[in-house]
């Protein structure tokens, strides 16, 4: 059933699932029509999957919730332990799984790497959290009656994915639902279905029951449209950008969903003058560039302090401008190609709209010399607030450098934003930490440190950069309902 594939990429090809994964059958889309899924790094065709829409996610709702009585009542040793096969079967899947990412999405194989150990992470934390998903006897204010909360699965969950984390994104999402006793329908990504894809071949052979995990591919606009209106669909947890979270949000309201956002973000990264110069070098490179700049804690805006502004942006150019642009299987691939044309077209008006209001470019600027959808690593200094890239997502490997005086002043500017969700600052006066703890609006704050994400953290926005958070333990709360039960005359 698969297309032959060039021979570098055989390495995975025995994992590519080119059909959807409904109610444990694997499926074409109703029509026969299908799409291509490409390796931006060439162009390529790497896979080509159902162009499904309203029925065929119709089918799988119903799936979902045919399997749901089962399944939630399944004993919790029992779902434990196939949580535990699933954590096991992804990292025995880490090198194919990671180098599948890299050829759908673009990224490094180190950072692809990164993700599928972290997705089983992910499963693995959830898996033993589902042992204390535990209620509460209340002391009763009157005589005669017990008070007592239960905590119950919700139902059936639609977890929407983006391109940018094709596998860790679905972790956070899946591993919650089916520990909590969920069961689930995954719409991922058009760009970089082949990763959700290889989840539901794992699910399966781990055995989980068919309808437990359910996986469309196709019309983002139809099968969301199915996914916010029908009842069945008792939670959406959403990873993408806020202007489809919004859309999502307005649709399901008609069904009064549980509803979870993870949205854009536009993190500021501030390096204060009493900085470790290095640490901060190495942390804005990390936190820009990472995944070509296309994540969404990917810093945006970069303050330093007057002081130590001068030194900053000559050595962190001097860093950016060295970094190796190449196809994310390539040894020592720094950045990966953009996601596609669109992303492209975007850093291309970005950059030349940064110019155009005075902006220095100290290194990059221009497509690389590669071609196809690989961008150079960009520095743009003394950014202004008028500037595009100062209120829109960059989501690439643009770094605005931003002068700033006082510590009043950055906050101010860092919190002038409707997002939220990641921030970073570099300072080695405790005080000032604390301070910045205090004041910064912002889901997940960054000191001294960029690498700030795990599953024993409670990821998520503020503001109108999401709703709910995933990981820590409070990640599965979202797929738990609490029911109260008063027992009188005792
Ligand atoms: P990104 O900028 O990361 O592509 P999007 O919000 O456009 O962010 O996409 C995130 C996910 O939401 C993808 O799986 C995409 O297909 C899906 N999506 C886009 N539009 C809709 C929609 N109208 N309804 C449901 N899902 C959508």
């Amino acid at each position: 059933m698969n297309r032959p594939l060039r021979p570098a990429d055989t390495s995975f090809a025995h994992l590519i699932r080119q059909k959807n994964l409904i109610d444990g059958q694997w499926v074409g889309a109703d029509d026969g029509s299908s799409f291509d899924v490409t390796d931006p790094a060439t162009g390529e065709v790497v896979a080509t999957v159902p162009n499904a829409g309203t029925d065929e996610t119709r089918r799988a709702i119903d799936a979902a919730h045919a399997a749901f009585p089962a399944y939630s009542t399944m004993p919790l040793g029992q779902r434990v332990a196939l949580m535990r096969k699933l954590h096991d079967a992804i990292l025995d899947n880490l090198e194919p799984m990671a180098a599948m990412m890299t050829a759908e999405q673009g990224k490094p194989l180190a950072e692809a790497r990164a993700e599928v150990a972290s997705s089983a992470a992910y499963v693995l934390w959830f898996a033993e959290e589902a042992r204390r998903t535990d209620g509460a006897v209340i002391p009763s204010p009157v005589a005669g009656r017990k008070l007592m909360t239960t905590r119950h699965p919700v139902g059936v969950v639609a977890a929407i994915t983006p391109w940018n984390f094709p596998s860790s994104m679905l972790a956070r999402k899946l591993g919650p639902a089916l520990a909590a006793g969920c069961t689930v329908i995954v719409k991922p990504a058009s760009a970089t279905p082949l990763s959700a894809l290889v989840w539901g071949h794992l699910a399966e052979q781990c055995g989980f029951p068919p309808g437990v995990v359910n996986i469309v591919t196709g019309s983002a606009r139809a099968i969301g449209a199915e996914i916010t209106s029908n009842p069945k669909v008792r939670k959406i947890t959403f990873t993408g950008s806020t202007e489809i979270g919004k859309q999502l949000l307005a649709e399901a309201s008609g069904t009064v969903k549980r509803m979870s956002m993870e949205l854009g973000g536009n993190a500021p990264f501030i390096v204060f003058d009493d900085a470790d110069l290095d640490a901060a070098i190495d942390g804005a490179i990390i936190a820009k560039f990472r995944n070509a700049g296309q994540t969404c804690v990917c810093t945006n805006r970069l303050f330093v302090q007057a002081g130590i502004y001068d030194r900053f942006v000559e050595r962190f150019a001097a860093r950016v401008s060295a970094l190796k642009v190449a196809p994310g299987n390539e040894d020592g691939a720094e950045q990966g190609p953009l996601v596609d044309t669109q992303a492209l077209d975007k850093i291309e008006e970005l950059v030349a709209d940064a110019l155009s209001k005075g902006g220095d470019l100290v290194a990059g600027g221009a497509p690389h010399a590669r071609g196809g959808l690989f961008y150079q690593p960009t520095v743009i200094a003394g950014a202004t607030p008028d500037m595009r890239v100062t209120t829109e997502e960059i989501f690439g490997p643009v770094a605005p450098v931003y002068r700033f005086e006082t510590e009043s002043d950055v906050i101010a500017s860092a919190n002038d934003t409707e997002y939220g969700l990641a921030c970073y600052a570099y300072t080695r006066d405790l005080a000032r930490m604390f301070r910045l703890q205090d004041q910064l609006e912002y889901g997940l704050i960054g000191i001294n440190e960029v690498l700030i994400v795990m599953p024993e953290i409670p990821f998520g926005g503020l503001k109108e950069s999401g709703l709910g958070k995933e990981g820590s333990w409070q990640g599965i709360n979202d797929y738990l309902e609490t029911k109260y039960t008063c027992i009188g005359g005792l």
